[in-house]
């Protein structure tokens, strides 16, 4: 499966638990798991809890000779009475990085097809990625009348005066794709040697009640511009980005969320976050039932 559009919301849990678990052998179809070649559906993730709910205790895994394995889904937790934040944007990649980063805040994720919010997005008109985050914020809160999470984040190469910064999804053109991107950056450089190609992605996530921002929080992380593209995880500029001897595209997701620009400023914002949540009664993931 292609997994780079068309990613409904229950697929992306469902990708989501598969990369964090390293399930491969599971073709999920909307609600539900389906053995290769079996009959009939099992389980999954009930629809409006999404993400949190979705762990290795409460999903039965269907091996693909059809026996069941692990999980067991009598541990099925109910997380429907959690606050609701949604995840403001409309890139699937950020939604599951932001999924798994979140995770066990004791929130409920919700996402824009989720809210009635199908094809709406945001101009990003700030000057800096911070002005953008907070926009976006802003903007799916007061449309979805929920708080609302959004991230906005850019490659910044110094070789390049800071460049493609806060233009980094628009830096090739308002249709270019990732490869493009990645064409124009590795163009650009052609010939700057391996000494001068540092480089950082910059991520600022804001979170807005509707008409109120809550806060922000900011993470970066350093690495160097390589001469080809590298990998197949992650998404935008990571097959150029290079940490040690691997570029981001190269570590796994989990690799990726232990260290990347988006888990800082997820880190950064926690605390925000967690007052937030207190601050609407939340009482804590700590309540709820070991995972496994
Ligand atoms: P925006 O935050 O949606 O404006 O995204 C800006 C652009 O930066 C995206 O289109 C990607 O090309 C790139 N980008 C954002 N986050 C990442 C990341 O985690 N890895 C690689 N590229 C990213």
């Amino acid at each position: 499966r292609d997994w780079s559009s068309d990613v409904c919301s229950s697929d992306l849990a469902c990708y989501r638990l598969c990369n964090l678990q390293g399930w491969e052998d599971l073709i999920f179809t909307h609600m539900s798991a389906r053995v290769p070649g079996g009959e009939g559906h099992y389980l999954i993730n009930p629809y409006g809890a999404l993400f949190d709910e979705v762990t290795a205790s409460n999903l039965v895994k269907i091996a693909a000779d059809g026996t069941i394995r692990n999980g067991s889904a009598t541990t099925m937790i109910d997380r429907s009475s959690r606050p609701r934040i949604l995840v403001g944007t409309t890139n699937p990649h950020k939604v599951v990085e932001l999924g798994a980063l979140l995770d066990g805040l004791g929130c409920q994720l919700v996402l824009p097809t989720d809210a009635g919010l199908e094809g709406f997005d945001v101009d990003e008109t700030g000057d800096t990625l911070m002005a953008n985050a907070i926009l976006k914020a802003m903007a799916f809160a007061a449309r979805a009348g929920m708080p609302a999470l959004a991230d906005d984040s850019g490659l910044e190469v110094d070789a390049l005066g800071g460049e493609p910064g806060v233009r980094s999804r628009r830096y090739a053109g308002d249709d270019a794709s990732d490869a493009d991107r990645i064409a124009l950056v590795l163009s650009k450089l052609d010939g700057v040697p391996v000494g001068s190609r540092t480089a950082r992605f910059r991520s600022v996530i804001a979170l807005a009640e509707p008409g109120r921002l809550v806060g922000t929080g900011t993470g970066t992380v350093d690495g160097v511009i390589g001469d080809m593209a590298r990998g197949t995880n992650g998404f935008g500029y990571d097959p150029i980005f290079l940490m040690g001897d691997r570029s981001m595209a190269e570590l796994t997701p989990a690799e990726k969320n232990a260290t990347s620009h988006r888990s800082r400023a997820v880190a950064s914002i926690r605390p925000i976050l967690e007052a937030w949540l207190s601050a609407q009664g939340h009482v804590g993931d700590d309540a709820m039932p070991p995972r496994t």
